[in-house]
C-alpha cells in the first residue's frame, strides 16, 4: 500500500482534513490539480466567509486561525433580516446568544492560504501539485486512485474534497441531488461612509437579495443573489452606477457606498450527494454537500464534516484498526447528514420563498419574519447553530 490516506483535492476541506489527521503520523497523500505557488498565494476571490463558533474553534485547534492576521479577521456582532423595505428587522442580537458576536468573516483566500500553511510542515502529508485524477476505484483492502499521467496510486482509504461538481465521486457511482437555482450570486467588497456595527443585514428585495457583512473598518462584503438572465444588469454597471444603486437600497444607512474591488460572479447550483461514503472512499466538503450561499453555511460545513472523519479514523487508528472500514465511514455518513440536510432542505426552501414574487410567496415571508421575531425558540434555535462550539 503506497498511502494510509489518499484526499483528492487541496481545497480549503481537503486541507483541513489532512491537518486534522497530521498528529497521528499516518502516511497521507493529497492531490491536487492547481499549481503549489497557487495554494500558498491564492488570488483574492471577493468571497468572504463567514465563519460559526465551531469552525473558529476547530481552526484555532488545528493552527489555521494564528496565521491569519488580527486585521483579516472581523466580527460580526448582530444580524438583521429585512423583507423588501429596512423596516422591522428580524433582529438577532449577540446579547441572547451568550456569546460576545454570532460569527466571524474571514476572505476565502486567506483560508485557503492558512490551511496549506498549516499542512506544510508534516512531513507525513505529501502534497502532489499540478497532478489531475482521472479514475477511482476501491476493492475489498485498499482503493487505486489514477493520476491523468497514467501512474497508479493505493491507500487504505480515498476521500475526494474536489468541489460540489466532483468527477470523482460520479466515478464512483454516488448519485447527487443538484439544484441549479438558474441564479447567480455577485460579490465584491465596498468602502462605507459609516460605522456599520459589526452588523450583518440580508435584505430580501423582489428582484433581488442583498446582503452587506461587515469587514474591519469602514468596509463590507456586498453579496447579490439575481436571476442569471438579469445579471448583466449588476455586472454591466460601472463602479459609480453600482456604488448608487447598492447606496440607495440600503437608504443611505451607511452613506456613500463605493465599490473596491471588481466584482465577481457565481453561477448558483445546490448539490447533496445521495451518501457520503463507499467502500474504502468518502465524500468531503462541498463534495458531499454544496450550499446555497445565503445561510452561509459551506465551508463551516466542510470543516465539521472534515473534524467528524476525522475523529472517527483516530479513534480506529489508535486501537490499531482498519482506518478504512465500514464501520467508521457509516458513523461519519449518518452524523455528518443528520446535521446537514435539515439546514440543506430549509435552505432550499427559504431561496424558493424568497425569490417567487407571487401575492402569496410575499404574504408567507412576511409572516415568516413577524413569527421569527416574535416566537424566542426560533430564533435562538438558529443563534444556536452559529454560536455553538460542540463538535
Ligand atoms: C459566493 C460564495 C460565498 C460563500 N460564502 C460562504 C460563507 O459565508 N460561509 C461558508 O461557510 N461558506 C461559504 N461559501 C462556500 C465555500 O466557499 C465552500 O464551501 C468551500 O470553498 C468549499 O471548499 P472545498 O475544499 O470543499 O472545495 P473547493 O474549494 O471547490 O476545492 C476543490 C479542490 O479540488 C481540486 N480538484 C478538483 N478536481 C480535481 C481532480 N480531478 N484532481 C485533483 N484536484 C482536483 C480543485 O482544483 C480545488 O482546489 C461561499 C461560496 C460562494 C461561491
Amino acid at each position: 500500500m503506497d498511502h494510509d490516506i489518499i484526499i483528492i483535492g487541496a481545497g480549503p476541506a481537503g486541507l483541513s482534513f489532512a491537518r486534522l489527521l497530521a498528529d497521528t503520523g499516518m502516511n497521507i497523500l493529497l492531490i491536487e490539480k492547481q499549481k503549489e505557488s497557487t495554494l500558498a498565494k491564492p488570488d483574492y476571490d471577493g468571497r468572504e466567509i463567514a465563519l460559526t463558533h465551531l469552525s473558529y474553534k476547530i481552526m484555532q485547534e488545528t493552527g489555521m486561525w494564528g496565521r491569519i492576521a488580527d486585521k483579516d479577521i472581523s466580527l460580526i456582532k448582530d444580524a438583521k433580516v429585512l423583507n423588501g423595505t429596512l423596516d422591522n428587522p428580524l433582529f438577532f442580537d449577540h446579547r441572547q446568544s451568550g456569546k460576545e458576536n454570532l460569527g466571524f468573516m474571514i476572505s476565502n483566500h486567506h483560508i485557503r492560504r492558512a490551511a496549506y500553511e498549516a499542512v506544510k510542515p508534516y512531513k507525513n502529508i505529501k502534497l502532489m501539485t499540478g497532478e489531475e485524477v482521472s479514475g477511482v476505484s476501491t476493492g475489498a483492502t485498499s482503493g487505486t486512485v489514477t493520476l491523468k499521467s497514467g501512474k497508479e496510486l493505493t491507500a487504505s482509504l480515498v476521500v475526494s474534497a474536489d468541489s460540489r461538481f466532483s468527477a470523482t465521486r460520479r466515478m464512483m457511482g454516488i448519485s447527487t441531488d443538484m439544484r441549479d437555482f438558474g441564479r447567480t450570486c455577485i460579490v465584491c467588497k465596498v468602502k462605507l461612509d459609516r460605522e456599520h456595527d459589526d452588523t450583518a443585514y440580508e435584505c430580501f428585495f423582489y428582484d433581488r437579495t442583498l446582503a452587506v457583512l461587515p469587514l474591519k473598518g469602514k468596509y463590507c462584503s456586498v453579496v447579490i443573489t439575481i436571476a442569471t438572465k438579469d445579471a448583466h444588469l449588476v455586472l454591466d454597471q460601472t463602479p459609480e452606477e453600482f456604488g448608487d444603486e447598492i447606496t440607495n437600497r440600503m437608504e443611505g444607512r451607511f452613506g456613500n457606498m463605493s465599490l473596491d474591488t471588481e466584482l465577481f460572479p457565481y453561477p448558483l447550483v445546490g448539490t447533496y450527494a445521495d451518501k457520503f461514503y463507499a467502500n474504502r472512499y468518502a465524500l468531503m466538503g462541498d463534495a458531499a454537500v454544496g450550499m446555497h450561499p445565503v445561510t452561509a453555511h459551506g465551508f463551516n460545513f466542510g470543516l465539521r464534516g472534515a473534524n467528524t472523519l476525522a475523529q472517527e479514523i483516530i479513534k480506529h487508528h489508535d486501537l490499531g484498526l482498519d482506518i478504512g472500514s465500514e464501520d467508521i465511514l457509516m458513523r461519519y455518513n449518518r452524523q455528518h447528514r443528520q446535521h446537514t440536510l435539515p439546514l440543506y432542505m430549509g435552505t432550499n426552501a427559504l431561496v424558493g420563498l424568497y425569490t417567487k414574487d407571487t401575492p402569496l410567496a410575499k404574504l408567507a415571508r412576511k409572516t415568516l419574519l413577524t413569527v421569527g421575531e416574535h416566537f424566542p425558540p426560533a430564533k435562538r434555535m438558529i443563534m444556536n447553530q452559529l454560536t455553538e462550539s460542540k463538535a
